[in-house]
């Protein structure tokens, strides 16, 4: 059935990384409705609340941009234009600016809530033809830190589980991270599971206590930044009880003599102090993994947002290892994906340090391949500016453009009035959004209007390696344009070949071609037949037409030697660390019905009714001593800036510890809501996933 007589359409969820299926029907009117897909395979019918709000950020269009703008210099107004005439302009002063500086002169900042088909057409256009690899995305702030201790322990940057181990483990540990708000339609997965299930075993490991913490036998309130101590100290009772599989480790892993020596360094309860937690809640946890018959270790931005995430990630990966619970149902190394597209995007490239299909800018051979199938310039061996590090190029002016596309990086990054610093510094910003209100804008030379959820068509892989399809589903508003096609009308204008698709499914095809024979593989994979199976899981094997749920079931890996690699990385903190100037340690995170900087959720008015508006959480102790009481305004203050903010007394976190949500930014004029104003420049040596969970702030009433 054609598109203009179909009704109903399927699609994904495009929030977080759950990857939920939704069914969207048109209604009479044009608008549409959305309800959960109940056949699909990782929701069957579920939808959290941000999901079953879908229809509102779809049917209001009134703060969506219309049409291209653009002016000529930063005192001008910005004036309505035509496609052309922008995307002329934006070409000329690419040109002029490559010519002048080389290639490194301009980037792209993008991000994991693109298509598949949008970041390989941007990553093919600067790395396969502009030359350089200025292209990174704010997936960067996400993701990156379990990525490198993926590659570093597996030799790839694959998660090993499905969702459907969920229903195979009786031991679940949950670290920095609270699945209950932030994945919730896994978590109802989890307590489902747990219901039927009493016996099986939830510890979850955070400084505050969640709503996750309610589902749990076991919380482990540590001190923020010690879960390296944590994880080696369970290490440690797990081998003193025997409770490792010393067969999977002689045969598959290397590196657990030295591993020994680490955990051993430290006796449980001196971990225990550190940590702030008591030493028999560390015995009960290894007790529990180690009864195990699946565990499932579950992470996200505790761990990740962190400047020593990939260590956190390698110590909790090791015990996954050390306990041969890897490769086997019910257990595995489980980081839950912050966006619905972070992992899709990195299946093509669209990082600075990579290439298509994990490939590694660093490898002479893979640049050569991709090269060569592109057809276009050479590919730079030098990584790209990473997310913070392109801001921080933009300030000091060795990267003149930007071009930002699907983010709000003023609100989202880290130490957010230098951000802004550097974006008014740029000498030329394109801006290439669907609203109105993202504050990029007012530094834009160029303004793209770009078409949102539903109106646009390509693919997204979700957390546990599922590519789902997305149909175009109504037209976008006014003369917004797929991001795809906007960044290919700008590469042939640019004179570049090899962008002249017809099709998103053009761009997938090229896309599935360029993974063969690597571990990401989908070759021979396209729309028609990932609908007809509704999902399918990388890597895709062409000659039985199916996908792969479980990566290591031969318990063979992906690095050189075939063996797991156990690293053993000092359990010293590296973030700015409180003292008596700066003596509470603030952490950010996530509420249960926002999400990101509000762009899409912040229009919808049932979602503002759970929380409707920022606040500091801070332990009763704290709040007495400094004379604060309950929804007071204090003021906030780093060494990098201040918010103000009411405050929410409380002994569900750590005293000298407190919590902002992420998601406020900019509003009439004030950054005062904005919590990024105190987050720090510190990022992680390896990953380069900045600090967002520990800062050093002081607190005073207003
Ligand atoms: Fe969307 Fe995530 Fe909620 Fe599923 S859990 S409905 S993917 S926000």
């Amino acid at each position: 059935m054609s598109r203009d007589k179909q009704e109903t359409f399927t699609s994904t969820c495009c929030y977080c990384g759950v990857g939920c299926g939704v069914e969207v029907k048109i209604e009479s009117k044009g608008t549409v409705s959305v309800k959960g897909d109940q056949d699909h395979p990782v929701n069957r019918g579920m939808l959290c609340s941000k999901g079953l709000n879908l229809q509102y950020t779809v049917n209001d269009k009134s703060d969506r941009l219309l049409y291209p703008q653009m002016r000529y210099n930063k005192n001008m107004p910005l004036q309505r234009t035509s496609w052309d005439a922008a995307l002329d302009r934006t070409v000329a002063v690419f040109k002029t600016f490559i010519e002048k500086y080389g290639p490194n002169s301009v980037a792209f900042y993008a991000s994991g809530q693109c298509l598949t088909e949008e970041y390989y057409v941007i990553n093919k256009l600067i790395k396969g033809f502009i030359g350089s690899n200025n292209m990174d995305t704010n997936s960067r702030l996400c993701m990156s830190s379990a990525v490198t201790a993926y590659k570093m322990t597996l030799g790839e940057d694959s998660v090993p589980i499905c969702y459907d181990d969920i229903e195979i483990a009786d031991c679940f540990l949950v670290t920095g991270a609270n699945p209950a708000w932030c994945h919730p339609i896994l978590w109802r997965r989890v307590e489902a599971h747990k219901s039927t299930n009493p016996h099986i075993k939830i510890i979850v490991v955070d400084p505050r206590v969640t709503d996750s913490c309610s589902l749990a036998d076991l919380h482990l309130q540590i001190n923020p930044g010690t879960d390296i101590v944590l994880n080696y100290a369970i290490g440690r009772v797990l081998i003193e009880n025997n409770q490792i599989d010393n067969d999977f480790i002689h045969d598959h892993t290397e590196g657990f003599e030295v591993y020994t020596q680490r955990v051993f360094e430290k006796s449980v309860s001196e971990a225990a102090i550190i940590c702030g937690v008591h030493e028999e809640s560390i015995r009960l946890a290894a007790e529990y993994i180690g009864n195990a018959k699946g565990f499932l270790s579950l992470w996200t931005m505790g761990l990740n947002q962190s400047a020593i995430g990939v260590n956190k990630n390698l110590s909790l990966i090791n015990l996954n290892l050390i306990t041969g619970k890897i490769g086997k149902p019910g257990s595995g190394p489980f980081s839950l994906t912050g966006q619905p597209n972070a992992m899709g995007g990195r299946e093509v490239g669209g990082l600075a340090n990579l290439l298509p299909a994990h490939r590694d800018l660093s490898n002479e051979e893979h640049r050569k391949e991709v090269q060569k199938f592109w057809g276009g310039t050479t590919i730079s061996g030098e990584t790209g500016f990473t997310a913070t590090e392109m801001f921080e190029a933009l300030h000091d002016g060795r990267l003149k453009a930007i071009w930002i596309l699907c983010t709000n990086p003023m609100t989202s990054l880290p130490n957010a009035r230098f951000a802004e610093e550097a974006l008014k510094k740029a000498k030329f910003v394109v801006v290439q959004e669907i609203t109105d209100k993202a504050q990029t804008l007012p530094y834009a030379d160029v303004i793209l209007p770009a078409a949102a959820w539903a109106e646009k068509e390509g693919t997204m892989t979700n957390s546990e390696r599922r590519i789902s399809h997305l149909h175009k589903i109504i037209d976008p508003p006014g003369e917004a344009l797929p991001d795809a096609e906007i960044i290919c009308r700008f590469a042939k204008k640019m004179g570049y070949k090899g962008f002249d698709y017809s099709h998103p499914s053009d761009i997938y095809k090229e896309h599935c071609k360029l993974s063969a024979k690597t571990n990401t593989n989908v070759d021979g994979l396209d729309y028609a037949l990932i609908d007809s199976s509704k999902t399918v899981q990388w890597p895709f094997q062409k000659r039985k037409r199916i996908g792969t749920a479980r990566l290591f079931t031969d318990h063979v890996f992906y690095t050189p030697s075939k063996k797991a690699i156990i690293h053993s990385p000092v359990d010293v903190l590296t973030s700015e660390l409180p003292d008596s100037e700066f003596p509470f340690i603030l952490t950010t995170g996530r509420i249960r019905d926002q999400w990101h900087t509000m762009s899409k959720t912040g229009k919808v008015s049932k979602l503002k009714q759970h929380i409707k508006e920022t606040f500091l959480e801070i332990h009763s102790v704290d709040a007495e001593r400094l004379h604060i009481t309950d929804d007071q305004i204090v003021c906030v203050q780093s060494r990098r800036g201040k918010v103000q903010v009411k405050t929410r007394i409380t002994d569900s976190i750590k005293p000298g510890v407190v919590f902002l949500p992420m998601h406020w930014g900019k509003a009439l004029g004030s950054d005062l809501h904005r919590t990024n104003n105190l987050t720090s420049s510190y990022i992680d040596p390896l990953s380069k996933e900045p600090d967002f969970k520990y800062c050093a702030v002081h607190i005073e009433p207003f």
